[in-house]
């Protein structure tokens, strides 16, 4: 496949972009090469500025978990745009799209929408230390919940608990209101806790992992964190922004039968338009302003086009009942073949993978937490990478990003990509 007009676009892109890219992922830095420039996607494949057709398994990072430009979405956001795009005033639309939300979830009485997922952890955790009155927060090592500083934070050096800053620009003062513990540890949790008494405000995880690759949590791991709350009044934020809509209706809560204090979304429910929210039950979401004391606010939160998008995805994964089922079939289909071909040509290899999200680590001892996800054949991840693209199938490219599969997908697409990995499998070590 070519890519010089991918190239050519890339050179005009980084001269007034800082890194040609507007999110740093898209970069390639992890894998190396030139970025590809899409020029439009429909169900399962993204057709690229060359002409080339890629399948794609990012799906705008989770998403379009129904497939690109699905017509029922387009529909809505055309229709809506035609009213107007932005009022800064009420409309229905929210509360339509609220109250479905509200359903869908469990342990949630009331959502607030805002534009990406990175407000809404922001904002969740400003509720949670409003609500308890307390400042620290506890975040897992290799979770990813936006980059606001909170939680831009790297592992203190020595004993010490605290975290460190990991981006120039976050304060010490910041980063010593994060402590860091290690994901799927409980014991590290407790001990954190400990040796804090009083002053957590809350724990937030991504109760599934897809930023370290996917990193499901260990057994009884969730539930014993929801134990450690309700002794300790802390509050348990779920980070859904990833699983929310997509690993099931109600999300990590429903699948694990565990209750979050707060759940945040993005991606799915915002059907590809910009789009956050944070939900909880109704005496912990009225301190919220207008009516409690924390602040937050948006003047294009709840924006019709978004909302539209948004409607239109959650009512269609409300109504199709069998759709998650279907995607975790397809997802363990890729699984087998996957690991058939690994292992025909002696691979060392672990594929991790939960409903429809999947990513495969090189690595021959179980990927657990964000030190196993560092230790495996990063030389590997990158020819893996370059070679299925060769073929014409696109994955993250990093080995820290798991991969999302959309119901557009085919058996015949999977198949595709089995094949194209079994050709790439023979240049790995
Ligand atoms: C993508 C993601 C975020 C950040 O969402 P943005 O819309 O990129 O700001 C937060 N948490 C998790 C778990 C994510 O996957």
């Amino acid at each position: 496949m070519l890519y010089q007009r991918s190239s050519a676009l890339f050179e005009e892109a980084q001269k007034v972009i800082p890194g040609g890219v507007n999110s740093p992922v898209r970069a390639f830095t992890a894998v190396g090469g030139t970025p590809i420039f899409v020029e439009k996607a429909k169900g399962a494949y993204l057709y690229d500025a060359d002409g080339n057709t890629l399948i794609d398994y990012i799906n705008s990072w989770g998403p379009m978990i129904l497939g690109h430009a699905h017509q029922p979405v387009v529909d809505a956001v055309i229709e809506k745009a035609k009213k107007g795009t932005s009022f800064g005033m009420p409309t229905q639309i929210e509360t339509e799209i609220a109250a479905l939300a509200v359903r869908m979830v469990p342990n949630v009485d009331k959502i607030r929408f805002v534009n990406s997922g990175t407000e809404a952890c922001m904002s969740a955790v400003r509720l949670a230390r409003g609500y308890t009155n307390k400042d620290k927060i506890i975040k897992f090592a290799g979770c990813y919940h936006g980059h606001s500083d909170s939680f831009l934070i790297q592992a203190g050096s020595g004993a010490v608990t605290f975290g460190t800053p990991n981006s120039p620009g976050v304060t010490k003062g910041t980063a010593q209101d994060t402590l860091l513990a290690r994901y799927n540890d409980i014991a590290h949790v407790e001990q954190i806790v400990a040796e804090n008494k009083n002053e957590i405000a809350c724990i937030i995880i991504e109760p599934v992992a897809g930023n370290m690759g996917c990193i499901p949590p260990a057994e009884g791991f969730l539930q014993a964190l929801r134990l450690v709350c309700d002794i300790h009044n802390i509050l348990l934020i779920f980070d859904e922004v990833m699983t929310g809509f997509r690993l099931a209706k109600g999300g990590v809560q429903e699948l694990y039968g565990v209750r979050a204090d707060i759940v945040t979304f993005g991606k799915v429910i915002g059907g590809g338009l910009p789009v956050g929210a944070f939900a909880a039950r109704e005496e912990i979401m009225n301190h919220l302003a207008p009516l409690g004391p924390v602040y937050q606010a948006g003047t294009l939160s709840g924006n019709p086009l978004a909302m539209a998008a948004g409607l239109a995805m959650l009512t269609e994964l409300n109504n199709n009942t069998e759709i998650f089922d279907s995607l975790a079939k397809k997802t363990e289909y890729l699984h087998k073949g996957l690991a058939n071909v690994m292992q025909q040509n002696n691979v060392a290899h672990t594929i991790n993978r939960i409903g429809s999200m999947i990513s495969i680590h090189f690595s021959e001892t179980p990927v657990t937490d964000f030190k196993t996800a560092a230790e495996a054949n990063g030389e590997n991840f990158k020819t893996f990478f370059h070679g299925m693209l060769r073929e014409g199938i696109y994955i993250a490219p990093s080995a820290f990003e798991t991969w999302f599969l959309c119901d557009a997908l085919t058996y015949e697409d999977l198949d595709t990509t089995i094949k194209a990995a079994a050709t790439v499998a023979k240049t790995l070590q």
